[in-house]
């Protein structure tokens, strides 16, 4: 359906803008077969692409750095899936959105999930918007690696972090932001005049997560909501970001609430979580059994309560994540979300893709390297300014070895390939 509509409009291109526009819509036509498999050419869609010896075939996986994303894209990466604990599998809950218009923002940032942003290669101050859904560590556990490790990666801009409020002060986003700030006192102390330092502030605005569908940020044609969701205690919310006529929904964690059966609705995306089953939270999670009964009916959501969520709201994609996905527990996990729930679903696990237009969502694994390097700055670093510097005291400085003979030769080499005239201290 979606391959003949793209060819319809293509062939209207074709006729009307003539040559160039036809060569103009080819190109993109080709850059979009690489990843969708649409085909410009209404009598080539009815045969197979022909495959050639020695050019690339449209992939199966998503490499990160290698796709453009398109005007009219967003594409959703799980970054965290899991549980508290990070699993070499599975970091806790994180997914990041990235939309055609050059936007990207992060919804949650769970134990582990920063070194699943890491691997995506993305330049870090086009990741300086975060949402938190709620404050358990499974669900903003990395922050302070994201804050800290973001800034010396490339950030040179401070990090903005939205998230509720609680029943008192001391239970909002707020406060866990400015004790995480002071908790790595130490830690940028000792990075002062000697980084670039734009990058190690952090500002939080915190809102009442008690509003309903509030808009919370409404920039460059994003809008994103928020009402409240149950979980835990009073505070947890939901959060929804519309753009360009798409529309993405992340409920954090919840119990079936009625909010998000009202306001997830017409979602292209719809993330929910579906938590481990009873019967594998008592056997492989070693729970017992009142424990297991209240933890995963009482305070989550079960698969069976995903599933009921998922078909009141009918989204295009529903994305069940919050479990360990082994070999022996998805079959479980989709039997009983398929109780009450026959709609499209995507059980999700770490570096899953989602690349959503309004024709079609295309859903894959990304392939990543476990080598990565920091990415490009997007914008020139600034050098350190040294008199910001705090000294050692003289007791600690007088342990130094002169080891100047073995620094000096370094100084020269990097002096001499990049024009500098640094001296050791
Ligand atoms: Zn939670
Ligand atoms: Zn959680």
């Amino acid at each position: 359906m979606s391959q003949h509509r793209s060819a319809a409009s293509a062939m209207i291109v074709i006729v009307v803008a003539g040559v160039i526009a036809a060569a103009y819509f080819m190109g993109r036509s080709d850059e979009r077969a690489g990843r969708s498999f649409a085909l410009a050419n209404p009598a080539q869609a009815a045969e197979s692409p022909a495959i050639s010896p020695v050019k690339a075939r449209p992939r199966d996986s998503y490499f990160p750095n290698s796709e453009d994303l398109l005007p009219d894209e967003m594409r959703v990466i799980a970054c965290g899936t899991g549980m508290p604990t990070a699993r070499p599998s599975q970091a806790a809950a994180c997914f990041l959105v990235e939309l055609g218009n050059g936007d990207k923002f992060l919804f949650d940032i769970g134990t582990g999930s920063a070194e699943r942003i890491a691997a995506l290669q993305i330049p870090y101050n086009f990741l300086d918007k975060l949402f938190l859904g709620h404050l358990h560590t499974d669900h903003f556990g990395d922050l302070a690696s994201l804050f800290v490790g973001g800034a010396l990666m490339g950030r040179q801009k401070p990090l903005r972090v939205w998230g509720p409020s609680g029943e008192k002060p001391e239970l909002g986003t707020k406060y866990a932001v400015e004790r995480m700030r002071e908790m790595v006192t130490w830690d940028l102390a000792g990075r002062r005049g000697l980084v670039d330092e734009r990058g190690y502030h952090i500002e939080v605005e915190e809102f009442d997560y008690k509003a309903e569908n509030k808009v919370v940020y409404k920039e460059n044609g994003v809008t994103i909501r928020h009402w409240p969701a149950i979980h835990s205690l009073d505070g947890p919310v939901s959060f929804s970001l519309e753009w360009n006529g798409l529309k993405f929904v992340f409920g954090s964690d919840t119990y079936p609430n009625k909010w998000f059966v009202k306001y997830a609705k017409n979602a292209d995306l719809a993330i929910h979580e579906c938590f481990i089953a009873v019967p594998s939270l008592i056997e492989k999670f070693k729970f017992t059994p009142q424990t297991a009964l209240a933890v995963g009916t009482q305070v989550h959501t079960p698969p069976e309560g995903f599933g009921k969520v998922m078909s009141l709201i009918k989204p295009r994609m529903a994305v069940a994540y919050h479990f360990f996905k082994d070999f022996d527990t998805t079959a479980s996990i989709n039997d009983r979300i398929r109780s009450t729930y026959d709609g499209p679903l995507s059980l999700a696990q770490d570096f899953m893709v989602w690349n959503v237009t309004k024709d079609e969502i295309r859903v894959r694994m990304a392939v990543v390297s476990e080598e990565v390097w920091p990415p490009p700055a997007s914008e020139k670093p600034m050098p350190p300014d040294p008199s910001r510097r705090i000294p050692f005291s003289k007791e600690i400085a007088g342990g130094k070895l002169d080891v100047l003979e073995v620094l000096q030769p370094i100084y020269d080499e990097i002096n001499e390939k990049y024009g500098t005239n640094e001296k050791p201290d």
